[in-house]
């Protein structure tokens, strides 16, 4: 059988050849779940103050700052639920087409769609950890009726465990994120900007390693000019679909 466009088919091709294609994945990927991306119009920072995620602010404005991060994040993404793009990249993991999916968001949604290989490079705003004792809990609608949540265990202030400006990339998602771009000979940009560090040099790492790498945007990015092999344009739940079902029936011959 033959595919129409000879890009789509070549990305096909080379996710079903890889021995070990990777996904790393930015705010793109979400939103035709209905969450927006921060930046550009109807972006969240054109709304609020980003300052409410300085750690340091968070901490001496505590009401006020979580009145302003319920809004941003709790109130609409407590309903969002996985698109395509999500459900097709857990399909994968299922299948062994990729390994894993190193992701910049914080919504939970490829672990909702049924992944299990997530490095959360920034965090999980499901769970809330309390900066004094350290223990996590999941966000529970306690939180939503209060002012401002205390920790159930010692009182002390608890935020979002996603990472605010001014804290460092979580250890462990850190080295794991380093060992897996090291190791890829494959890395799929999906929605992802490239303006935020310093995640965006993962893609750059691999790409130095000699990991091929394919683009999945409706825009062009940072990466385009720099380090990508294959850029698709177009929406991740829309592309991703097709490529899964190019694998699905092996088209990948051209005319
Ligand atoms: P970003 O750096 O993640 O870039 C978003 C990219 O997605 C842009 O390049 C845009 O062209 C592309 N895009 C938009 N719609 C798309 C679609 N349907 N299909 C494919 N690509 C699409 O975005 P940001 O908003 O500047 O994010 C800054 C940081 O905050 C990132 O770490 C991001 O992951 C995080 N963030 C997370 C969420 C979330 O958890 N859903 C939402 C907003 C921001
Ligand atoms: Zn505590």
């Amino acid at each position: 059988m033959k595919s129409s466009n000879p890009f789509i088919a070549e990305a096909a091709r080379r996710i079903d050849e890889a021995k070990h294609a990777i996904a790393f994945t930015g705010a793109g990927i979400s939103a035709e779940s209905g969450i927006p991306p921060f930046r550009g119009d109807g972006g969240i920072w054109n709304k609020y103050d980003p300052i409410v995620l300085d750690i340091r602010y968070f901490i001496s404005n505590y009401e006020q700052s979580w009145q302003a991060i319920k809004a941003i994040f709790y109130d609409f993404l407590c309903d969002k639920h996985p698109n395509r793009a999500h459900e097709t990249l857990a399909a994968w993991e299922k299948s062994g087409q990729i390994k894993n999916v190193i992701t910049q968001n914080i919504d939970n949604l490829h672990q909702q769609a049924g992944c299990t290989k997530v490095i959360e490079y920034h965090g999980n705003a499901q769970r809330l950890i309390c900066l004094d004792c350290k223990r996590e809990f999941e966000v529970k609608k306690w939180v939503f009726d209060i002012k401002a949540p205390l920790c159930p265990h010692c009182n002390g202030k608890v935020k979002p465990d996603f990472i605010f400006f001014g804290e460092r990339i979580p250890e462990q998602a850190a080295n794991e994120s380093l060992t897996e771009v090291e190791s890829c000979d494959l890395i799929l940009l999906i929605g992802a900007s490239g303006e935020v560090a310093p995640a965006n040099q993962l893609p750059v790492l691999a790409a130095h390693n000699g990991a091929y790498v394919i683009e999945i945007n409706t825009e062009k990015t940072h990466y385009t000019q720099s380090i990508v092999d294959l850029p698709l344009r177009g929406s991740s739940a829309s592309l991703l679909p097709i490529i899964a079902d190019i694998i699905n029936n092996k088209i990948y011959n051209i005319d």
